[in-house]
């Protein structure tokens, strides 16, 4: 039996997973760690802390599994996307924590360059000029961090978003590489070229030297030196977190699109072989790369999705626990007029208003905890529903199906609520693990696991299924009367 390593790179806890030829789960191990708030609206890790904890689930999963380094065919790491971080060549010692993707430090110099060079970013890199992405953290570094410009100028520095600093230290340093997929969530690479490109670099200030190489998303780039116990792994797959989880998903043809139900909300649809250009503020990224073919998405994020649930928990109080907003929210038949737009850092796809601000409207003296609970469940689906709508609208193509994951998906009634605004089946995939098995099949695949996606089309299996109940006239009511209250979130801002 072969079994392929999948490193979960994620931005509380750092997770490893084994899987056997079948794609099915052998050992998971998890490891939390901590996140760092310097001040509001910054977020840091430690790099440290990351490889640590990264390198001790691998260590438990594999105990857990009774294997050891030689059983294992092929490692492969997907990451949280667009946290950056800067380190020594020679030392290996980062020059300051981690840059989180959450951290709004940047804000300001985003919305000046996107004033100026919005427009050519997008049509180069698929993305909005936004602190979200890597190139304005990278910039910071230079700037705040003593001689950190001088030194990145002369070569000394390595730039890395997560999956390279796991590689870089695998290899005893002598790996600085990323993939496609992460390379296209920095705002410095030309989806089109597949390459960093110079007139990005001068906009932002970064200089060229820092850079990883970039290779694709399924190929032995090299073996495991460090830790011990992990040596001579062959490293085969590398793919961020939402690309993989739409690998995992084996959403391998053209129209095909996954959504996952987390703290935010991720939707990705594959578009095929061509870059094309979203008119509806769609991200266009690359999904992956794999025997020199590359294959490109469009995503759209929802930026509060199961994150209302914990609000409704820790800031209301109206319910103990995620899992009880079901019961409370079946304990009405509906919204009672009531809508939740939780805009509470913003608006994600297809606004992208930083300013806009929650609102909850609709309310009567007979509303009570259980709508306003509706409501917010509501909103998570009404958020996803006007995803699909921009990708409909992007492609001309209307899907037959949805295939979801993610922790909010144990939530029959909010997959049946999105099943009945989409107007569409909605089918959750059997197994949760669809971002480590997406990294695991890469690298599954580059380390002759696994022949090819037929191969793995295959091993997919649908778990629950959601077939719409409500019809088409009254869930266009639900969505127009949506709209309405998006549009006092977006209001309040102006
Ligand atoms: P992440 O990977 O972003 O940490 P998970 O996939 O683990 O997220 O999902 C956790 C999110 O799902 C939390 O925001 C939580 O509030 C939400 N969630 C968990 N269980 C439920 C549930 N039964 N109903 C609705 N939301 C839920």
């Amino acid at each position: 039996m072969t079994y392929v390593l999948a490193f979960d790179q994620g931005t509380t806890s750092s997770r490893s997973l084994i899987f056997d030829g079948d794609g099915a789960v052998v050992s998971i191990a998890q490891n939390e760690f901590d996140q760092i708030f310097p001040q509001a609206g910054w977020v840091e890790h430690d790099p440290a802390e990351i490889w640590s904890s990264q390198i001790t689930t691998a260590t438990q999963a594999l105990q857990k599994a009774g294997l050891s380094a030689k059983d294992i065919a092929a490692v492969g790491i997907t990451n949280q996307r667009e946290t950056t971080i800067i380190w020594d060549r020679v030392t290996g010692e980062p020059i300051h924590n981690a840059i989180v993707w959450q951290d709004r430090r940047t804000s300001e110099r985003c919305s000046r360059i996107r004033a100026s060079h919005g427009e050519f970013i997008r049509r180069r890199t698929g993305l909005e000029v936004d602190a979200y992405f890597s190139a304005s953290k990278i910039a910071w570094l230079l700037e705040n961090v003593a001689n950190a410009r001088e030194r990145a100028g002369a070569g000394e520095l390595a730039f890395g978003t997560v999956d390279s600093w796991l590689v870089w230290n695998l290899t005893d340093g002598r790996l600085h590489i990323t993939d496609v997929s992460n390379a296209s969530r920095t705002l410095l690479f030309n989806i089109h070229s597949l390459d960093w490109d110079q007139e990005l670099l001068d906009i932002f200030g970064v200089p060229r030297a820092l850079l990883p190489n970039v290779r694709s998303s399924s190929e032995i780039y090299g073996e495991v030196e460090t830790p011990n116990h992990l040596h001579g792994i062959p490293i085969a797959g590398i793919a961020g977190d939402q690309q993989a989880a739409l690998f995992g998903q084996a959403c391998f043809d053209p129209g095909a699109t996954k959504n996952t139900y987390g703290t935010g909300c991720f939707m990705l649809q594959n578009i095929g072989k061509r870059p094309v250009e979203s008119k509806h503020r769609l991200l266009t990224t690359v999904g992956w790369k794999i025997g020199g073919k590359t294959e490109y998405a469009l995503e759209g994020s929802v930026f509060i999705g199961g994150a209302v649930i914990q609000w409704l928990r820790d800031s209301l109080g109206i319910i103990a626990s995620a899992a009880e907003i079901e019961a409370l929210a079946a304990s009405v038949h509906d919204n009672g007029g009531v809508y939740f737009v939780p805009a509470f850092a913003g608006l994600g796809t297809p606004y992208w208003d930083q300013d806009a601000r929650g609102t909850i409207i609709g309310l009567t003296r007979g509303t009570g905890r259980a709508h306003i609970a509706r409501a917010a469940l509501e909103a998570i689906a009404f958020q996803s529903a006007d995803l699909l709508d921009a990708m409909h609208a992007d492609s001309g193509k209307y899907l037959t199906e949805l295939r979801v994951d993610g922790g909010a998906t144990a939530n029959s009634l909010l997959m049946q609520v999105q099943a009945d605004l989409l107007q569409i089946r909605v089918v959750c995939s059997r197994t949760t693990e669809t971002t480590a098995l997406g990294v695991a099949y890469l690298a599954g695949l580059a380390g002759d696991v696994w022949s090819s996606t037929n191969d793995l089309a295959k091993h997919w299996q649908a778990g629950d299924r959601y077939e719409p109940k409500m019809n088409e006239g009254q869930a266009k009511g639900l969505r127009s009367r949506w709209q309405d209250a998006v549009e006092r979130s977006l209001d309040w801002a102006r």
